[in-house]
């Protein structure tokens, strides 16, 4: 494992250095989005100064550039997923796009009266919605696998939810809300045994630790570009090529198409067959960057954050009246919790006031916070450039919080 140096990685990302009201910048809102190292904002400087051109059309040098950067950062994605090659592996906005494309155009045609769609209870809102929708139409039924009290996906009632009804599985890789890692393989290999096609969610993995796809043994994994060190506005579904090419395209247009006539339209296969239009061209090579970046610092990088969220973990429940939700045994470094007598949103403010980024509120999963009977939680969420120093500031911050609320 190549040596770690936070110091060091720190200097590859300017809004570090940056204050807040004062105080050094805190950034612990990293579950929402990641902060850009220099190398994905110059290539984003780099290609619209010397490369703009559209991508698939052009026989000018400058558009075989563009086009040679934006293929090369497909290859990118691959790599990271584990994958050989690029086939299955098509940019859209987001994890929220993947997730709608798959309910649209893999739903719309599969689904129908009586199949079962199997979520879990700790689902972030961009993967339950889209199933209810899709459920509602073709007249299939939602299912949800209960969590248990320290957050984990109840297995033993997972085993029980799936039938030879169960048509589809979907459920996030980690928790964008508790911070829970899923036994995603095992949960992959009981849907594949009853028969059902797997969708991960790995919008909370893919900044976290090493993704194999073919190891998971899913059929689609979802993930976006902004939490994982690259820009907003890009993202990645990846789908087995077979499922993807056996789709309806759900947008029409340019590059996806094979042949046009009046008579009738002809469609690429996958990744084109979902990319139609000029797609975020700037974006997918600054995604490339951004993960070439973090490859080989992946596993170092988890080692330095399981040791900040076993210090974070440690000095906050030393706090008085400070509850920590969500303490599965395997977790990423985030960390939800509620201060008794202050309201999450207080605790955000108050933590804002000495420069510390946290999250608070439902973060999307409304039926998970129901489930603990909370209306929300203060949420740190750290990233592999995040400090010790920056676990001290926010405990002495949470401590001070705490004496104000009380
Ligand atoms: N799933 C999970 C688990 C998430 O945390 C998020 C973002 N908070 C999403 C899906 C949606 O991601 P995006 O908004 O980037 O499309």
């Amino acid at each position: 494992m190549p040596v770690f140096d936070v110091a060091t990685v720190r200097k590859d990302f300017p809004i570090l250095g940056r204050s807040v009201r004062g105080h050094p910048l805190t950034y612990l809102d990293n579950a929402a989005t990641s902060q850009k190292p220099l190398a994905v904002i110059k290539a984003l400087e780099r290609y619209y100064s010397e490369q703009n051109a559209n991508v698939h059309r052009g026989v000018h040098l400058l558009s075989e550039e563009a086009t040679t950067a934006y293929e090369a950062a497909r290859g990118s994605v691959a790599k990271f997923l584990g994958l050989k090659d690029t086939s299955g592996c098509v940019f859209v906005r987001g994890a929220t796009e993947g997730i709608n494309l798959v309910a649209e155009c893999w739903g719309r045609t599969h689904l129908k009266a009586g199949d079962e769609i199997l979520l879990t209870h700790l689902e972030h809102h961009a993967n339950i919605v889209p199933w209810q929708v899709i459920a509602e139409r073709t007249g299939a039924k939602v299912l949800v696998t209960p969590v248990t009290p320290r957050g984990e996906v109840d297995l033993v009632a997972f085993k029980g939810l799936l039938s030879a009804r169960t048509k589809l599985v979907a459920f996030a890789h980690v928790s964008n809300a508790l911070g829970t890692v899923n036994p995603a393989a095992e949960m992959t290999r009981l849907a594949k045994a009853a028969g059902a096609v797997v969708l991960i969610d790995g919008c909370q993995s893919a900044a976290h630790f090493k993704v194999d796809v073919p190891a998971l043994g899913c059929d689609f994994y979802a993930f976006s570009g902004h939490k994982t060190f690259g820009p907003t506005g890009i993202g990645v579904l990846w789908g087995r090529p077979e499922l993807l090419d056996a789709m309806p395209p759900y947008q029409f247009g340019g590059d996806m198409i094979r042949k046009v006539d009046f008579a009738g339209t002809t469609f690429r296969e996958a990744p084109e067959r979902f990319e139609a239009g000029t797609p975020d061209i700037s974006g997918a090579i600054g995604l490339g960057v951004a993960l070439e970046y973090f490859m080989p610092i992946q596993a170092a990088a988890h080692a330095h954050e399981q040791v900040l969220l076993a210090a974070a973990t440690e000095r906050l429940k030393a706090i008085k009246g400070l509850t920590i939700v969500g303490e599965a045994p395997e977790k990423v470094a985030v960390i939800s919790f509620n201060i008794e007598g202050g309201h999450p949103h207080d605790i955000g403010t108050l933590l804002d006031a000495d420069g510390i980024a946290i999250r608070t509120g439902h973060h999307c999963c409304m039926p998970l916070m129901k489930h603990y009977g909370l209306s929300g939680t203060a949420r740190a969420s750290f990233a592999f450039y995040n400090t010790l120093e920056e676990v001290d500031r926010l405990a002495v911050s949470l401590e001070k919080a705490r004496k104000m609320m009380a």
